[in-house]
């Protein structure tokens, strides 16, 4: 048996919808946008919904409304999906990196607190949350740098932001929230994407609900959604004048035919987020009491956990790499979810990180491991990867 690492859930109907468009003049900037944006700001109880052409391009337009700007800083965490920081990065701002909590996977709210007050006073306290090559030398203070906090609700499960409010509000920051996992999910009865200034949600095909590439923002600020219409669509003013660019903008839009798609399955969203919590009972059933397994379990602040994909934690003794090629040996994929951002090639040349710079993210990423997931899947192949698991430990 091979098992796909993820598959999308398509409908007959969904599929129809998506080839409905083809026979419209519309394949861009039509009326399924606007439908599948009204519909979306309704799921998710904002004003307005903001779709655009990927999940990372819907954090770089949130970031640029947050006016991070060069040598600016964010706080963000170094365990979650590359482009959480690179759309720091774009704006040629700095992320600053804080460890996460060991259970949750999300950032760790005390240490975001202590960060917050560190950077907006400036000055000596604020080295040791830079990245170690702006602590040599002379970096100044970090004073007026620090602009947002940009907090990723890892696989499904939200971060706790009540804990990260106080010092943002005190200190006048943003909060981007980074909901492209957690479509669904909710934080103490509050609906993921309602949790910050802006949230993003994305649909590759791996995620809840897929449109191909796509993605969604979200919020209730009125000058934000204007603003997020001009830059998806080259910087074009209100008016929609054609060749009329108030902004340098981009070509962030969302085409009719992912529109189309997104609406159908969006109407369906309640079976396909109850599909993958029935995949994640089965895996959960199966793997109970298996020696050297952690299984995946809801915060007390999550009265909804939305599955994006299955990660169990391997005690440290199990080799996971060995374990990793033994189940793709046998038609299994499995990946090391995730592998820390601040340790990626072009941040370490660039800013200094080494191993051991942020000691709970790194121990929990050598420890992941996601299994296939999908709300299509089997039991037939669940039991197949449990069993499989269990023969290989
Ligand atoms: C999927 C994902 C994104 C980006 O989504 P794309 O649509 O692939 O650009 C960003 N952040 C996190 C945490 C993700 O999982």
């Amino acid at each position: 048996m091979r098992v796909p690492m993820s598959s999308p859930n398509i409908s007959a109907e969904d599929a129809e919808a998506v080839r409905a468009v083809l026979d419209t003049p519309y394949l861009s900037i039509g009326p399924r946008i606007a439908e599948f944006e009204e519909r979306f700001a309704a799921y998710i109880g904002t004003r307005h919904a903001v779709g655009v052409s990927s999940g990372t391009a819907g954090l770089h337009l949130a970031v640029i409304a947050a006016g991070v700007g060069p040598g600016d800083l964010v706080i963000t965490t170094p365990f979650s999906f590359v482009a959480t920081a690179n759309c720091i990065l774009y704006e040629r701002g700095i992320p600053v990196f804080v460890d996460i909590d060991p259970f949750t996977l999300n950032l760790d709210p005390a240490c975001v607190a202590r960060a917050v007050e560190d950077l907006s006073e400036g000055g000596k306290p604020a080295k040791p949350w830079l990245p170690p090559e702006m602590r040599r030398g002379s970096v100044g203070h970090a004073a007026g740098r620090l602009k947002a906090i940009l907090p990723v609700d890892v696989f499904g499960q939200p971060a706790d932001y009540d804990l990260f409010q106080p010092a943002a509000q005190r200190h006048g920051l943003v909060i981007i929230e980074d909901a492209c996992e957690a479509l669904g999910a909710e934080y103490k009865g509050r609906k993921a994407g309602r949790l910050g200034h802006v949230a993003v949600f994305a649909f590759y095909p791996n995620k809840q609900m897929t449109t191909g590439e796509g993605a969604m923002m979200v919020t209730d600020d009125d000058a934000w959604d204007r603003l997020f219409r001009s830059l998806r669509n080259q910087g074009r003013d209100e008016s929609g004048a054609w060749l009329n660019h108030v902004r340098l903008g981009y070509n962030y839009r969302l085409d009719e035919m992912s529109a189309a798609l997104g609406v159908a399955q969006l109407a369906r969203i309640e079976e396909l987020l109850r599909k993958r919590e029935r995949v994640a009972e089965m895996y959960g059933e199966q793997l109970a009491g298996m020696a050297g397994v952690a299984l995946p379990r809801p915060a007390p602040t999550t009265s909804r956990l939305s599955w994006f994909i299955y990660v169990i934690r391997l005690a440290p003794e199990i080799d996971r790499n060995r374990v990793m090629a033994g189940l793709e040996e046998r038609g299994v994929p499995a990946r090391p979810y995730f592998s820390p951002i601040h340790l990626q090639l072009f941040n370490r040349e660039r800013f200094g990180y080494r191993e051991g710079d942020y000691p709970v993210a790194e121990a929990v990423a050598r420890s992941t491991l996601a299994l296939p997931f999908s709300g299509v899947m089997t039991e037939q192949q669940v039991t197949y990867v449990c069993e499989t698991l269990r023969k290989i430990l």
